[in-house]
Order: C-alpha cells, then structure tokens, then sequence
C-alpha cells in the first residue's frame, strides 16, 4: 500500500554552489553529477524571494505549525554577510508570518567567526558543522584545494560555538565516515568538542560504485563505545534506529519508511531531489521545476519524489522480506541505485545496516539508561496511559526529593531555619517526609526561589514545615512561627488566625499549645478552639487525601481556588468523592492503584460562571487536583482521571526530557483546542485525552455512555500522537513513551 501522502516541511536553499575547502568525498563536486558548473555561484534576491514564497504558500496551505529551511551550499558562508543577512531576512519576512521557521545551516565552518555568529544569533539560525573527526582523520579529505589543512579553522569555529552566547546556535557535528579512519579516534576526537548532537553520515555510494570497505565493523565499534560510555551525546543515526525500534520517528534521512519530507532549491531556483541523488548519474535528482513555475505541491508529484515518498512500496522485494525494514527503511533511496536495476535494490550499505540495527536491538541498555530513576516497565506502564502502584510510587519518591531540594535552596537562600528542619527530621523521618510530600510545599518554594527570595517569599514556612511535623509527630518542642497575611498555616495541620505578628507553636504528645505576647490557645483533638482551623481529611478509596481549603500556596493552579469550606460543603464533598470513587472501578480500573498511591490533596475550586465542569493541576504541586464540585459523580470520576494524567506526566517530565529543547517553538494543531499547541502542551492533552477515551470507551461497552464521545476524544488522541511523532518533536524516551500511548489507542476499536 502506497504511504499516505504528506507535506514536505524540511527545505534545503542552496544560497552559494561553490566551497572554500576541495573535500574528497564531497558528492556535489566530486560525484556523477556535475550540475554545480552550470548553477549561479550565488543564489540572487531574486530566487530567494521566489523561494520563500513558495515555502510559504505550501505552508499556508497544508496549515503546517512549523517548516525548517536550511542553507546549504557548496559553503553557505562564501555568501558574505550582508547578502546572508539579505537571505535571512527575506525568509523570516515571509515564512514567519506563516508558521513557526526552523533556520539552519549547514557550514565547514571556516568562515564562521563572531560577526558571523552575531548575525546568525540575530536570525536564530543553528548550524550544523562539518567535521569528520581529529586532525589526521579530518585531513584525509577535507582540505583546502592547494592540499592545507582545514582542521585548525574548524576548531576555531567550534570554539566559538561553545562559549555561553553562542552555544545555542550550534546544532551538532556532522561526521562523515571513512573506514580507513579510526573508529574510537573518530569518537573521542568528536566528543571532545562538546557538541549537542553527533550525525554520522554514510559516504554516498551506489552499487555501480560501492564503497571501497565495508562500514558495519565501523559503525558497531564507535556504537559500542558510545554505549560503554552511556551515551553522552546524542547520535541521530543510533537514535533514529532505537526510535524505529519502539515504533517511533525517525530523526535521520538515512534511515526508516517514512523519510522523504525533504526537498531542495539550487541556486538557480529549480527544485530538485536530496544532494545525495548527485551521486547516481548526472542529472539524478532533477526534476525539471523552478520555484518560478512550481509549487512545492507540483514537486510532490513528480515521479522520482512520489517514489521516494511511498515507503514499503517502492522498495525492492528484498527489502520488503527484510526482518529489520521498518527500522531500515532500504537505507537512502540513492544507495540503492545501479544502472542495470535503477532502485529496486537494497542500499549498497544493506550488510552495514542490517549488523548495526541487529547491534541497537540486541543493546537496549541506553534506551533503559535514558530513562532516569524510572525502570522500564514503569516507564512503559506510564507510557501506555496507565502507571501501576509501584510506578507511580517511584514519581511520587522522585518528587519528595525534588521538594527536599528546593526547601534546601530556599534554606541557604533565605538562611531560614537549616537547624530546626534537621532536628525534626532526625526525630521524626517518615512524618518529615509526610509533610514535605505535601504538594504545595513545592509550589512555596517554587515561588521563593523564582522572587530571588524577594517580595512574596515567604521564609517562615520552613518554621511552619517543622512547626507541622513537630505537631503531627508530638515532638516536645517550641517553634516560632511568623504569621502571613494574619495566619500561620502548618501544612497538613491546619491554620490559625493570629492575633501577633508571631506565634509560638509549643507541640507535644496529645496535642499543642500557641502562644502570643499576651494570649494563648490549646489546641487538642476533639476540642473546639477559637482561631484554630484544623486541615479537612477525607477518605477517598480508602486512602486519607487532604481536601485542602486552606493552603495559601494553592491559588498557583489555573482556576481560583474555592475560600474555606463549611461543614456541610466539606460532608458533599466526600459523598461525591467517594459516589466518583466507586465508578472508578469500571470506568478506569487501571487508574485505580496509581490513584491511590499518588493522590495527595482535592482542591475546591470556584465554580465556572457559566456551570461547564472546571479542574485544573499545576507542575509544581504532584498529587493534587483542582475540581470545581459537581452533583454528578461520573463527571468527577472523569475529572479525577483527567487531571491524575497530567500530574504523572508531569512527574514523568521531571524525571526525563520527553521532548527535545530545540521543540520549544514548534505548535502543533490538536483536536480540543484552536490554537496550536506547544509540544508538551500536545503531549499533556494527548495523554489526558488517552485516559478520558478509555473511560468513555467502558462506558459505552457496558451500554452506559455515548459512542460518539469516546469516538471524539480517540480520535483526539490518535491525530495529536500522529502529530508528535511527526519529525524531531520527541527525545528517544519521548517516542517511546508515546510509542506505548499508540499501542494502547491502536488496541481499541
Ligand atoms: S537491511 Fe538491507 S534488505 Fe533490509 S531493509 Fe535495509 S537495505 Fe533492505
């Protein structure tokens, strides 16, 4: 079956067709394909404005969140900087307005110093540099044409891109291999710049001319390496291939079905296939448009791209018989060609792929290792929507130790009551740990840490924080405590109205005392004292929650909270809590156990005005859940699940990057929402919406609910994982992790 058809979103502009080193191996000047005499050395304003017009328009009209353009050339730094700034200018004039425009470059880097860096800063272009490993393994082919060095240069460049201003700019190191180099020296002189990413490129070779040795014994080694060493750095072919693996995205051209979204512009306008189509015959990878008389639509259906773009169909039948072809994908459509069989062969690199890919398969260990605290069947049972007890048990643990690091940073910030924590701590350890769980402690600190320590930190909470465990554990100790807003607030205990400016909590067994210049109050279980409000318990599936009405740090979620709740609105919400809990048992059996070991605190929100159901979580509060009360239990049910997904995900979050640094600009369109979303944004919807369609799904298979709403939020989920597992969107961990999402919505009808 031939690959649905999708929009191109990476474009090449080849904005100079000479290069300033006379490399090799390079397959633009040295390969079949000579067309480069022919091309303007620069490309002209106007070839650019057409251009970018056009990737505009095919942006516009395939309403795409975001394209990437990457200058190219030859060596896109022979353009000089005013003609650069020239390019960049125009392309961010007329694709930005459009979409999100992802500026690269790909560059030797001899010429890029600090103007030039300046100016790509100016721009938000990332680049690329070419560097096929130390001095010697470099000197092998990229050389000056009179036979210098280029090495010294290019270290130079690297140099500057790892200074603080510039290292966002720089986007990795692009290797290619050579088997006569040495694998481990390749490595460790790579590594050795600090770069953010590795891209390990095949030398471009057909079966008419092949490569002079084979490369799997290469790259297995400088795998093996890279894996001894726990993966320092990403490796785009090696992840690309785990990612395959798990039933994720590609990351490389190199490698997977589903490649293909790339396309280039030479510098006389015309549209033509991947460079690496230069390496069959002379002409490969034209295809007789311009930008001038075609659009990006018209390219897509030219014969050599439809083929390029049909996945499984357009390979050879070996390749389709192949065990390992959906992680393969027959390796570049160019490596497969000769001249007796055009493509229908596999890639002349097919033995070299094929022991690479077993290798990465039979390795999982840094897919394991990326994972952080998180086993992998934790981490898989998340992925798949759910999270058994134990799973999120390790997110609730990895949370309390994030709250014992930022109370331990307010503390050496504000030099606010170090001692005093650690005595209660060392008394009562499990109690401490109780009320630092607590998670609004985390959401105080949060707030402290970002004001610098400033106007709306509060540092007496940590007096607060020992003041609660010392009463919780009936510690005989006396803790002063500096009322805010005039309350002192023990986090899980309850808050008192203060009549000073400073309260003495005296705990002890049976209860506690608090003093004030001129005043005192008992506070003992059963007893009703004045000022005192003592924190609301609730029984929720037979586990304790908070129903917490009272934290002054719970206004950090995104509706109001609701004020402190009387008796009979405190006594509606357990009924309707427990009436919500006990559907859970059909409506979400698998959410069950998570809920119970991770559901911390209820928090009562105002009511929408207009009566439309309102929840909310925040990242910086694990374990507790906005809800605005509604009479009806289902709807509870579904708002507890709703928001337990977004609070495991955002634990998961803290633990592992599931989305990649260089996504933070990219939006992409969801079902529930108009507005393009940012990728964790789309991810948190789609994993909340997961769990919202499976309990709709139980519904309407016990004949209790509308078909046409499990439908809607399947359908929800299904396009906005299509969406994330389109292009970079994703860390290795990350395309797993919605890898099992897929796998659970793939399973249902
Ligand atoms: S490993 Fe070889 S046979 Fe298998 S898909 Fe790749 S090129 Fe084709």
């Amino acid at each position: 079956m031939e690959a649905p058809w999708r929009p191109l979103r990476h474009f090449v502009l080849k904005v100079h067709s000479r290069c300033d080193l006379a490399c090799d191996h390079c397959y633009i000047y040295e390969h079949a394909d000579q067309s480069w005499r022919g091309r303007p050395v620069m490309i002209a304003p106007g070839t650019v404005r057409a251009a970018a017009a056009r990737i505009a328009q095919h942006a516009a009209r395939h309403d795409l969140a975001r394209v990437s353009v990457v200058l190219h050339g030859g060596e896109p730094l022979l353009l000089g900087p005013r003609r650069l700034r020239a390019v960049l200018t125009e392309l961010r004039a007329t694709i930005g307005p459009v979409c999100d425009l992802d500026l690269r470059m790909q560059t030797n880097g001899v010429r890029l110093d600090e103007p030039v860096g300046e100016l790509l800063l100016e721009f938000g272009v990332r680049a690329g540099v070419s560097l096929d490993g130390g001095r010697a393994e470099n000197d092998r082919h990229r050389r000056y044409r009179n036979g210098a060095t280029s090495h010294p240069q290019t270290l130079r460049a690297l140099e500057l891109l790892r200074r603080p201003r510039f290292r966002p700019l720089w986007a990795g190191l692009l290797c290619t291999v050579d088997a006569a180099n040495d694998p481990i020296a390749v490595y460790e002189a790579l590594l050795a710049q600090g770069p953010p990413r590795i891209d390990l490129l095949l030398p471009h070779a057909t079966w008419d001319n092949p490569p002079p040795a084979p490369l799997g014994p290469w790259l297995r080694a400088f795998h093996d390496r890279w894996l001894a060493d726990g993966c320092p750095v990403p490796v785009r072919l090696f992840d690309s291939i785990r990612s395959l693996g798990l039933g994720g995205p590609t990351q490389s051209e190199t490698i997977g079905l589903d490649t293909g979204d790339v396309v280039v512009i030479e510098t006389d306008g015309a549209w033509e296939e991947p460079d690496s189509m230069k390496t069959t015959w002379p002409g490969g990878g034209a295809t007789g448009l311009t930008v001038f008389d075609a659009s990006a639509d018209e390219v897509t259906e030219q014969p050599a791209m439809r083929r390029r773009r049909s996945g499984l169909v357009a390979l050879s039948a070996t390749c389709r018989a192949c065990d390992v072809v959906r992680q393969c994908g027959g390796g570049l459509t160019a490596h497969r060609f000769s001249s007796a069989r055009g493509f229908d062969n596999p890639s002349v690199y097919c033995d070299d792929l094929k022991e690479l890919i077993t290798v990465i398969n039979e390795h999982p260990g840094p897919v394991a290792g990326d994972l952080g605290a998180l086993p992998a069947d934790a981490f898989d049972g998340l992925g798949y929507g759910y999270g058994d007890a134990a799973a999120v048990a390790l997110l609730a643990d990895a949370e309390l130790a994030v709250n014992r690091a930022l109370v331990g940073e307010v503390m050496s910030e504000t030099a606010a009551g170090g001692p005093l924590l650690a005595e209660v701590e060392r008394q009562a350890p499990e109690i401490f740990d109780e009320v630092l769980r607590h998670p609004f402690v985390r959401s105080w600190a949060v707030s402290c840490l970002d004001g610098g320590g400033g106007a709306g930190c509060d540092p007496d909470r940590v007096a607060a924080i020992a003041a609660a465990v010392a009463v919780r554990a009936g510690l005989r100790v006396d803790i002063p405590v500096g009322a805010h807003d005039g309350r002192i607030h023990l986090p899980t205990v309850g808050f008192f109205a203060a009549p000073a400016a400073e309260v003495l909590v005296c705990a002890g067994p049976g209860g506690f005392t608090l003093r004030w210049p001129g005043g005192r109050a008992e506070v003992r279980a059963g007893m009703t004292t004045r000022g005192w409000h003592a924190a609301r318990w609730v029984t929720v599936g037979g586990v304790r929650v908070l129903l917490e009405d009272a934290d002054p740090y719970r206004d950090r979620m995104e509706h109001t909270p609701a004020g402190r709740l009387d008796a009979d609105d405190a006594g509606g919400w357990s009924a309707v809590l427990a009436d919500a809990w006990a559907r859970l048992a059909a409506d979400a059996p698998g959410q069950i156990d998570g809920l119970r070991q991770g559901l911390r605190a209820i928090v009562p929100l105002t009511p929408a005005p207009d009566g439309t159901l309102r929840s909310s979580t925040s990242r910086h509060a694990f374990g507790a859940l906005g809800l605005a009360r509604t009479a009806d239990p289902a709807a509870i049910a579904v708002l507890l699940v709703h928001e337990f997904q977004h609070t495991k995900l955002g634990a998961v979050l803290d633990l592992i990057d599931l989305v990649p640094d260089d996504a933070a600009g990219d939006r992409l369109h969801v079902g529930w929402r108009p507005d393009p979303r940012p990728v964790e944004a789309a991810l948190q919807g789609a994993y909340a919406h997961l769990a919202i369609a499976d309990i709709w799904r139980r519904r309407t298979e016990r004949g209790d609910g509308r078909r046409e709403i499990y439908r809607r939020y399947r359908d929800w989920t299904a396009d906005a994982i299509d969406g994330l597992r389109t292009g970079d969107r994703l860390t290795v961990a990350g395309s797993r992790f919605v890898a099992r999402m897929a796998d659970t919505v793939g399973a249902w009808g």
